[in-house]
Parts: C-alpha cells; structure tokens; sequence
C-alpha cells in the first residue's frame, strides 16, 4: 500500500512535502515525494491529501494501571504527602481496577498517536495478561522494591521471573528498581548487574522533588522520615546528590532509562550523558508537582539523550479537569516551559530519542525504509503551514494511526478502508 500526504514528518532533518510511503507488510518500504514513489501492479494507493504523516510517539515512561487515579491525588505539601497519598489509595485499588485502567491507559495512548511505551508494572503478571488486549507496543518495566536488604532476594527472584514470562510478549522487557529512595543500594547494583548480564534496560526514578535531594544530600526531611517508618535504612543518606547515590551504587546499567532528573548537582549532568543513559522528562507531572524548572539546556548541552514521558494520571488533572494520557499534551507542556526549543527537536524527544532509550533505534522512531510502520495521521490545517509546528499544535486524537503496518484506530480524516 502507497500512502501520499501533503507532507511526511520522517525524522527531524526530514520533511517531505508531497511524500508518498509505502506499508509492506508490518514495515516500511520506499519513501519520498509523490513521483519518486509509485505504487507497483495491483498495489493500493491512499491519498490522504492535506495531512501529516509521523512517526508513532514513542512514550519514554508512563504507569498505565494509574489511569484511574486521574484527579484523585493532590500534590499536597510536599512530594513525601503525595507518596503517603499514593500508597493509601494503592491499598483499596483490586486487581480488576489495575486491570481496566492499564487497558484504559493504552486506549487513550493509542488514540493520541502513541505506537510504543515504557511502562512501569507494578503487579505481577499483569502483563501478560493484557498485552494481547491491545495493539499498543507495551515495554514492560518490572518495579522492584526493597527498603531492606532481606528484601533483596526476593526482588531479585521477582525480576527473574517477570522478565522471563514477559520477553516473548514484547519488543523490550526491562527492570525498574522503583527509586533509591525505595531500594537499598545493594538491590540497585544487583539489578543493575543482572540487566547488563541479560542485557535488558533499567528505568528508575530519581531526583524527582525536593524532598528526594534532602533525603540524600543531608539525610533529612520528611521523605526521609517516611522511608525510615516503612524500615529503609538512612545510613547511605546524607552523602551524595540522588543521581550519584544511584552512580555510586552502581545501579546505572548499560542502558538505562533515568525518570525525571528535575534536581541536578553540578556533576550530575556528566552521568546521565553517559552513552546509553537517557534522561525521561514528564513535562505535565512536572508541572503539576510545581518543581523547580527542568534543567533542559544544562542536559542537552552535555549530551544526555531526553526524552519524553507521560507518567501516570495519578499526578494530573484535579478540579474537576479531564485528563488523558496524551504525548501531544506533553510536547505542548514542554514548549511552554522552553519555549526557544525548536518544534522538531520537541517532536524528536517524543519519537526518535524514546527509540534511542530502549534501544530501538533501528525498528523504530523514525519513518525509513525497514523501520516498522509505525505512524500517525493527523491534519495539516494550511498546506502552507510549519510542518513541525502543525504536529505541535494538534490537541489530539489523531486522524489514523498505524502499528507494525495495521490500521488501530481512526478518528476523522481517517484511512480509508
Ligand atoms: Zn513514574
């Protein structure tokens, strides 16, 4: 089949007008403009005229079984009264609310144009359960937690055995010991150790709030409280910003995804730029918690691939506001927070550079010849119109959206059949 739109959004340093892409099978074959890309003997041609074609987002970090809590949660006091908020409504949510909110979750990214997502597992087996109810490419990170180091083994079995039953049902399976701050530093250079041997990546979330970089440059505040009362020892406090606590752990394996990143010491950009270490930035759970500002400028000048993440809903909405998870929100988040980044480079961080962190690349984040047809459709508004900048402005849902080269969802100004 021969797609033709009035422009193709290919990757950043390529925009094609009167582009033409050819689907065969789950891959993309030929692309270029219109007359250089002709359909062959009895092949299908679609012209979708005044639309864009993209590459499917790629979401760098999300938790899908959350997708209830949207408005639920507040960001209290500080992060420490979130954390006790999270934990208490954890405790009243039953395998069937995990169950609808992840399938709910993976809905609403689909219809927003998000082909493949890194997402946190926190119950066990839930996974693959689910992954056949949607066409949505699910990562599965396994969470991991042990605030003791009788903890450790039993994590560590958890890992074993998630990773094992996920693998075949996903294009990467990963592990994700939670935080340091729930995690002792033996279990974050274990997990660490046996992702390198299997060589499957690691996300965690660090230097998240302020109450996170007390905890580990002075050993105080009120997460450190909370975390003593759950019994994680204090005695690696005090010493060191998060992100080195986690360096010095040696809990950054050889890929890993490190979530938010949002209070940085003056070195700290040096790890995180390190080759197969990715910065995730959730730009609308960001703003919503009211953190300090994203240190963008200091991590893309060292080098650091960031990328873009949707987190949960759990840190969204409240007030009565309807929120879904979106990654053209989350684009349009960021551009109000830095707004002299460039449109494509926006539009990178939710595609390519989410491929870079989980080491797909080469499959997908990009429209290219061999890649997976992975691709979203939306309307140019004015043929005349900033490519980049169309992409950016469109609130969602999209138009059509293609996975592995089947159509999963169409909206208005769809493929047609
Ligand atoms: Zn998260």
């Amino acid at each position: 089949m021969i797609l033709r739109a009035r422009a193709i959004w290919a990757r950043k340093e390529r925009i094609i007008r009167d582009g033409a892409l050819q689907v065969c099978g789950d891959k993309i074959g030929q692309i270029g403009h219109r007359d250089d890309v002709l359909p062959g003997v009895g092949e299908s041609l679609v012209d979708l005229g005044e639309s864009i074609i993209f590459p499917a987002f790629v979401n760098a970090h999300c938790h899908l079984d959350f997708t209830g809590l949207a408005g639920e949660l507040s960001p209290g006091e500080s992060f420490a009264d979130w954390v006790k908020q999270i934990v208490e409504i954890k405790r009243s949510l039953t395998l069937e609310d995990h169950e609808s909110a992840w399938l709910n979750g993976a809905e609403m990214l689909v219809r927003t144009g998000c082909a493949t997502v890194a997402n946190i597992e926190s119950v066990p087996e839930l996974f693959v359960r689910m992954a056949a109810q949607t066409p949505l490419q699910v990562c599965p990170f396994t969470e991991l937690i042990g605030f003791h180091e009788n903890d450790e083994e039993s994590a560590l079995d958890l890992a074993k055995r998630e990773l094992t039953n996920n693998k075949p049902f996903s294009l990467v399976a990963g592990l994700s010991p939670h935080a340091p701050y729930t995690t002792t530093p033996g279990l974050l250079s274990e997990v660490a150790g046996f992702a390198d041997e299997h060589d499957v990546p690691v996300a965690i979330h660090v230097a998240e709030s302020e109450d996170e970089w007390r905890m580990f440059t002075s050993g105080e505040g009120a997460l450190s409280e909370n975390m003593k009362a759950l019994g994680r020892h204090p005695g690696d406090c005090g010493q060191s910003t998060p992100v080195e606590h986690v360096s010095r752990s040696r809990g950054l394996a050889k890929r890993t995804l490190v979530i938010h990143a949002n209070y940085l010491g003056a070195e700290d950009s040096i790890f995180l730029a390190k080759p197969g270490t990715s910065v995730v930035h959730c730009p609308r759970s960001h703003a919503w918690f009211g953190y300090e500002p994203f240190e963008y400028e200091r991590l893309a000048k060292a080098g650091a691939n960031i990328c873009l993440g949707t987190d949960s809903l759990a840190s969204a909405g409240g007030a009565g506001s309807v929120v879904e998870l979106n990654m053209f929100d989350e684009m349009r988040t960021f551009r109000r927070q830095h707004p002299k980044v460039p449109a494509a480079d926006i539009i990178e961080m939710a595609t390519m550079n989410g491929a870079i962190a989980l080491g797909l690349q080469n499959v997908l984040g990009q429209l290219e010849g061999g890649s997976l047809a992975n691709l979203g459709v939306i309307p140019l508004p004015n043929p005349l119109a900033d490519v980049s900048e169309a992409i950016l402005d469109h609130p969602g849902p999209v138009g059509s959206l293609l996975i592995a080269g089947k159509r999963v969802f169409s909206g208005r100004n769809s493929i047609a059949n």
